[in-house]
């Protein structure tokens, strides 16, 4: 029995006769919290009238995909197994439904966090589908079309989502590092647009993973002053390549003190628990500070961190269907992709284990084409 038949039985996914309407396709799947991720075959629905099936070329590995998958977010969103992970995902139309009109065959187009929104709520008419109450997310979420339990992402051969939620790529941009511009690009470019970040503004990155790096580009290229706060100082050439003016390490007393009161926005990218408050202390009179990061627990905050100069502390979650249009957009005018390590879908387990330990430069990006 070779390893994907097994994986099959053990996820109890039919294999030999689809249902009609769907069909079978090759995966990446945790069938638990402790289980590494393991060849699998999934059944994806065939495109409806309105949907985009897409042939996947490249996936990048999100620290949410991590999260998922070890149900570090229990405690919100419960993981449902086999749990396939990828929303950060792009690749070339195969298959259109008859009234797709946006799309044509061949097209290179890219999907993010959210596949479909119902449109008529008050957060999709404001361009605010994430916060859909009938959003279906790329992963992890019940599948509306009752072809799995949940929907299934993009470590995966392919995908069908409804044409709305398909983007444009931008065509100068290089395909695996695009693909992280669906999640840690829309995650990053929509809080720095939201505080106007431009020429004049100082803006801190803190934790220059895959958002965070993502951050610092499209902070520079928005024409900011940039302060990364790393605790990584082999990351320190780096972090000014990709555009940062100054480089903090975040474990030094001294460097963290010259900061203190003179940042107009810090953008927090860190996945683990840390301490907000310092961080705080760093944004200037009437500043913000914006959380993306997801660790798994609470970080307590003091409100004299708060009110002490009146600053604000925000969060903010990827971004609209038209916002991340709009940031592809900007990508390709300034020519930015993620920094990204290309491996083959067999690396997985050992690319989650280097992305814990803050040691990959910037992005891993999945080459789907060994799933073949
Ligand atoms: P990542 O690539 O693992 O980067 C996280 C960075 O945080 C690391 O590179 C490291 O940067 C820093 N870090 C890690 N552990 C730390 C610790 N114990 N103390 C201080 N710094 C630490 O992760 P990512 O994919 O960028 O995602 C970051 C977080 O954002 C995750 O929690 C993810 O789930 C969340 N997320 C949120 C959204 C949203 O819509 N809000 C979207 C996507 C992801 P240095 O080495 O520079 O210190
Ligand atoms: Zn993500």
């Amino acid at each position: 029995m070779n390893e994907a038949t097994s994986m099959s039985q053990v996820v109890g996914i039919p294999q030999a006769t689809p249902p009609k309407q769907a069909y079978a396709t090759k995966a990446f799947a945790a069938v638990s919290p402790a289980s590494a991720l393991a060849p699998a075959t999934i059944r994806r629905r065939q495109p409806g009238l309105a949907d985009v099936q897409i042939e996947i070329l490249f996936c990048g590995i999100c620290h949410s995909d991590l999260h998922t998958v070890r149900d570090e977010w229990h405690h919100i969103n419960p993981t449902v197994y086999p749990c396939v992970p990828g929303h950060e995902i792009v690749g070339r139309v195969a298959q259109l439904g008859a009234n797709v009109t946006r799309f044509k065959l061949g097209d290179i187009v890219g999907v993010g966090c959210v596949v479909d929104a119902d449109h008529t709520c008050s957060n999709c008419c404001e361009g605010f589908e994430q916060f859909c109450p009938n959003a279906t997310y790329t992963y992890n979420s019940p599948d509306k079309h009752g072809t799995a339990p949940v929907t299934y992402g993009g470590y995966s051969d392919s995908i069908v989502v409804n044409q709305d939620a398909v983007l444009r790529i931008p065509s100068n941009l290089d395909l695996a590092g695009a693909a992280p511009l669906l999640c840690a690009g829309i995650t990053t470019y929509s809080p720095l647009r939201r505080n106007n970040v431009g020429p004049g503004k100082k803006v801190g990155v803190v934790g220059i993973g895959g958002l965070g790096h993502m951050g610092v580009k499209l902070a520079h290229a928005m024409g900011a002053h940039v302060v990364v706060f790393t605790t990584s100082p082999s990351k320190q050439d780096d972090a000014l390549r990709l555009g940062a003016n100054e480089v903090v390490i975040s474990k030094d007393t001294d460097q963290m003190t010259k900061q203190a009161n003179t940042l107009d926005m810090l953008l927090d990218c860190v996945a683990a628990p840390h301490d907000l408050d310092a961080y705080l202390g760093l944004v200037r009179r009437g500043g913000n500070m914006t959380l993306v990061g997801a660790p798994e627990k609470a970080m307590p905050v003091l409100a004299q961190s708060l009110f002490f100069g009146n600053k604000s502390l925000a969060g903010s979650m990827i971004g609209g269907f038209a916002e991340t249009q709009q940031m592809l957009d900007f990508c390709g005018q300034h020519n930015i992709a993620s920094d990204v390590e290309v491996i083959p879908i067999q690396k997985i387990n050992e690319a989650y284990e280097r992305m814990l330990r803050s040691d990959v430069k910037y992005r891993f990006s999945i080459d789907m084409a060994s799933l073949k």
